[in-house]
Parts: C-alpha cells; structure tokens; sequence
C-alpha cells in the first residue's frame, strides 16, 4: 500500500491485514522500488497524487523492470477521470478503485480484486452459420464470440459472430463505460455478422479497439467496415458513437496490452487466420478457431500439429474449432476445420487443463454433441489423463 498520507496508509494496511492478507505499507513513493526488489509482492496499491514519484511513474517503473512487471498494481483515488484511466492503463495498472467512505470497505474491495477470478464466457459457439431451433437450444445457435473478463473495466472478446449482439445488450443493461479489445481469429462471416449488432459501439464513452490480422489499419478498417456499406446493412460505421481504435496484427508475435499479454499464431484455414493465447494473471487461455489439424498420433512427426501444441502447451482453457467428425471430414479435407478426434489428441498432447471443442458445425444437434463430448471423455479416462473435456455452450461460464 503506497499513499503519501501516513493516516490512509497505516489505515489500511491494517484493514487489509484484518481481511487477512499480509500486508505493508509505505509513504514515500522513492523507496517503494528498492522494498519491492526485496520483498517482492503479488499486489500494488497505491494513491495517485503524490509528490516526486506519482501513481503513474511509480507503475511505469515497476513495469519497466524485467522481474517486476508481473506484480499487478491497481491505482486508488477519490476521482477518477477518464484520462487518468488512459494514463495509468498505459502505465501497465491494472485496475482502479475508488475511495470508499470507511475503509474497511475499501480494504473488501481489494480483497475482491486480489481474488477475482478470470471468467471466460462463450455467447456464441455454433460455426459457419447461426443454427436457430429446437434441436441446438443446450449448445446454442450463435456464431462465434468469447468473453474473458481480466478485471478492471477492460473486457476482452474473441470474434464477433452473432453471439457478439447478446454480449452488447449485457453490457449496455449494466451502463458501465467499457473498453472492449475484439479480438478476430479472420474475417468469415460467422466472425464478424455480430458486429453491427453490438450496442456498446454506438454509446459515447466506450472505447473499442478491433485487432486482427492486416498489415495497416486503413485495411484492417476497410475490412471491418465493408459489411455496413449500405448495400448490406443500413448504417455506417462512421455512425458507431465509441472511439473506435484499429489495430493490425501481422505474424507471430507478443502483444503487451493494459494488463494482459496475447501472443498469436497462424492457423490452418483459408486466408489468413490467427489464433490467440491469452495470458493473464497466471493463466492461459488459447483460442484456435478456425483451424485444421491433420490426423495427429503421438509417434507421428507433423510439424504443424506439434507447432499447435506447443503453442497451446499448458494452457487453463483451450478453445479449439472441432467441428467435423470422421465421416464429414473424409470429404471436407482441406476446408479448415478439424475433425474433434484429431483436435482432442492435439489437446492432450499439450497437456491443457481444459478443453472446450467450439466451433460446432451447423448440422450437429445437441443429441449429437453430447454423444461427441462423453466419447471424448471416455478416450481421456482411458489415457489415464487429467484433462476436461466439454463441448462449448452458449451462455456458459468458465471460471479460472
Ligand atoms: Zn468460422
Ligand atoms: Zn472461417
């Protein structure tokens, strides 16, 4: 706990200390990198004004340093103003918290921070196109769109299929501001058709900020507005309220953004196709959509499978494209989707904690998936594995 006024930071050092956590205090924002070298901490809080060394500085210092940048830091202040948001993201911070009345309170609201879990949530999983009807209501018939929640009041989205409307509606019922980071493993249909149905685009505000793979951002643009051109749909995008920021991502590559590191891959299926590894907070979620993988067995040396598995290596949460069975990719090789037997081996071999098969093709009742799912989880126990196995449904919650 960093605050200049040693009342505030006495106070709630013991208030933490209260809660449980073990916890120290400092009022002179000089020292705190040299305590932090030593004592190494999970957890940063500190005030915002203060004299020499402010919030802002001290996070940009300790991000700075190779062996602190996985502390996480959060700001505290009685005001917080967009732009110091903006300023202390940049920075690295990963939260704010705002002055409480009692301390205690505030104290509870760190404690919730400290612990808050990261909580994947699918809106949509069905692949190719929406699937409506009786007999996909328990896996659900929207396309593409994942949310993970990293805390603090960014939220990060993987595609925009038509899950992405039901996301838009959520987030504007609770009126909070939000910067969205959408994430697109391409371009199909099935990825973006959501999109101009996402009600926090058109709210002043919200920030949202579209990556995906082009070489410049007036392309990466152009592709993302084309489909609200007015033959296909009757508003602009010029129309969307929120700044809208275009991020082109090109290759394999590490992205530090706010407080969360995605790296990339390229996938098997036409055009280009990325897929993503979230890390946050320890945990890693891999997201790869969209994707085909040959028959993959252990002894067999692919080196696209084994490029696939060691970029998932480990993950908490694979999200993979399983969408064939045997039988239909028989006749569907080469289109870029994966048939769910070869996807599991994938899985297994990179020993991943969780694995979602997503994607669902748009013939597959729920009947259907939940034959898929209990034979995957009869190969697993037989393997002697520790991995879950499920089959995405839309409106489920994962929480890491
Ligand atoms: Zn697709
Ligand atoms: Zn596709």
């Amino acid at each position: 706990m960093v605050d200049d006024s040693r009342l505030l930071a006495q106070g709630m050092e013991e208030c933490l200390k209260k809660l449980g956590l073990k916890t120290s205090s400092l009022t002179d924002s000089t020292k705190v990198i040299d305590f932090v070298k030593k004592n190494k901490p999970r957890f940063i809080l500190t005030d915002i004004m203060m004299p020499i060394v402010d919030g802002f500085a001290l996070c940009n210092m300790i991000k700075a340093e190779n062996n602190l940048k996985d502390i996480r830091v959060a700001m505290i202040s009685s005001k917080i103003f967009d732009t110091d948001r903006e300023r202390a993201y940049r920075a690295g911070a990963e939260a704010f918290i705002e002055k409480a009345d009692s301390l205690d309170l505030q104290a509870k609201r760190v404690k919730e921070l400290f612990n808050e879990p990261v909580q994947v949530r699918f809106w949509g999983t069905r692949g190719s196109v929406p699937v409506p009807g009786r007999a996909t209501i328990k896996y659900g018939g929207n396309t593409p769109c994942v949310e993970v929640r990293p805390g603090g009041d960014s939220i990060i989205i993987f595609d925009a299929g038509t899950g992405i409307r039901v996301l838009g509606d959520d987030l504007t019922k609770k009126k909070a501001k939000i910067r969205a980071h959408i994430f697109f493993s391409h371009f199909h249909w099935d990825h973006i058709q959501g999109l101009p149905f996402f009600g926090p685009a058109y709210l002043q505000d919200n920030h949202i900020y579209f990556y995906g793979y082009e070489d410049n951002e007036a392309r990466l643009g152009k592709i993302i507005s084309d489909q609200m051109e007015s033959t296909y749909y009757p508003v602009p995008i010029t129309r969307f309220g929120a700044k809208i920021h275009f991020k082109p991502i090109v290759g394999e590559k590490d992205y530090q953004i706010e407080n969360f590191v995605i790296s990339t891959i390229c996938l098997n299926h036409p055009g280009n196709t990325l897929g993503y590894m979230l890390r946050h907070r320890t945990k890693l979620i891999a997201y790869l959509s969209d994707n085909e993988v040959a028959h993959h067995k252990k002894e067999e040396v692919n080196e696209y499978n084994n490029k696939i598995v060691n970029f998932a290596k480990g993950a908490d949460l694979l999200i993979v494209d399983a969408q064939y069975n045997a039988n239909q990719y028989k006749t569907k090789r080469g289109w870029g989707h994966s048939n769910y037997l070869d996807i599991l081996e994938i899985g297994l071999s990179a020993k991943v904690k969780r694995i979602a098969l997503f994607h669902h093709d748009p013939a597959r009742t729920d009947d259907d998936m939940d034959e898929i799912v209990s034979e995957c989880r009869a190969i697993i126990k037989d393997r002697g594995s520790e991995t879950d196995c499920f089959g995405a449904q839309e409106g489920m919650v994962v929480t890491l």
